[in-house]
């Protein structure tokens, strides 16, 4: 077993880890959580399992509690354990002026109280609007919406290794780390 670091990573779910629709897609889902259809992003399940090994895991979602809670235990590879799983009633509800609409944003020094300084976390979220306040925290990716091909995690796995032992996640360039990981 390699050693844990020090740092939380929050995983966003919807579109980052899964996709659910309640159209299906044109090949057997994953999973059915009604009225959904699931779709694991491909290579979820080596990618919980190996690096759950490296940092303490959780998941951060703006979707219901009861959602994230039933999806959260349909992904998890046997013997990964979460620190945390939290949903909706852990965002904060924010209004947009511009847009004039609300959205649901996850602040980060709410998890603070469970023991994890700013500079030690990290969240991956596909919606940049979600974690706006935790810019320094974040590594952004590319929607998931199905693709059988999509290799995101693979790369992003990659990347959080690089991640592991620095000491203040905030200082770090994170824009870009897709390309960073290309050329590996
Ligand atoms: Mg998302």
């Amino acid at each position: 077993m390699p050693e844990k670091s020090d740092k939380l990573l929050l995983l966003d779910l919807d579109e980052t880890l899964i996709h659910a629709t309640t159209v299906p897609l044109a090949f057997t889902p994953d999973f059915k959580f009604d009225p959904y259809y699931v779709y694991m992003r491909p290579g979820l399940d080596q990618f919980l399992a190996n690096i759950s090994t490296h940092f303490t895991l959780g998941v951060w979602s703006s979707a219901s509690d009861k959602y994230v809670e039933e999806i959260v235990k349909m992904i998890t590879p046997d013997a990964m354990e979460w620190f945390m799983i939290w949903g909706k009633s852990r965002c904060t509800i924010k209004r947009d002026y511009n847009l004039d609409t609300y959205y649901f944003e996850k602040r980060l020094d709410k998890v603070k109280k469970k023991g994890f300084k700013l500079e030690q976390i990290i969240i991956v979220d596909d919606s940049p609007e979600k974690s706006r306040s935790n810019y320094g925290n974040a590594v952004y990716i590319e929607p998931f919406e199905g693709d059988r091909n999509d290799d995101e995690l693979r790369y992003l796995y990659d990347y959080l290794l690089t991640l592991k032992e620095v000491s203040n996640i905030r200082t770090i360039e994170k824009r870009g780390w897709r390309y960073q990981m290309l050329g590996k």
